[in-house]
């Protein structure tokens, strides 16, 4: 298989932390281009291993307005496909923003220490 740069780019994500695959090792060899993207990848992968587990409390009546949200939505779709959606697009917004917030204060953290 001849890899192409767009084709390489697809694939480096799953060797960034292993061998290549002679194809992608090969074009790596050659493509300046895919070298640097390659390059952020490893750096990305890096940085985010050093980050360790982080325990965020969530604020007072955090859970509970969650738990109201997600009955509010299930009780006013008219069926339970919709329902379902709905808990989990909650769910899933709840998860994002406290991954988010967990990220900033970790940035945070090491931009003042
Ligand atoms: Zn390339």
């Amino acid at each position: 298989m001849r890899f192409t740069c767009s084709l390489a780019k697809l694939w480096m994500p799953g060797y960034v932390d292993s061998p290549a695959t002679p194809g992608l090792h090969n074009h790596l060899e050659t493509c300046l281009g895919c070298q640097a993207e390659m390059a952020k990848y490893k750096r990305l992968h890096r940085e985010l291993a050093s980050l360790g587990p982080v325990t965020e409390l969530a604020p007072a009546g955090f859970v509970a307005g969650v738990g109201v949200a997600i009955a509010e939505g299930v009780a006013t779709v008219d069926t339970p496909e919709r329902g379902y959606t709905a808990a989990i697009a909650v769910t899933g917004a709840t998860l994002v923003a406290l991954g988010a917030a967990a990220f900033l204060r970790r940035r945070h953290a090491h931009s003042v220490g």
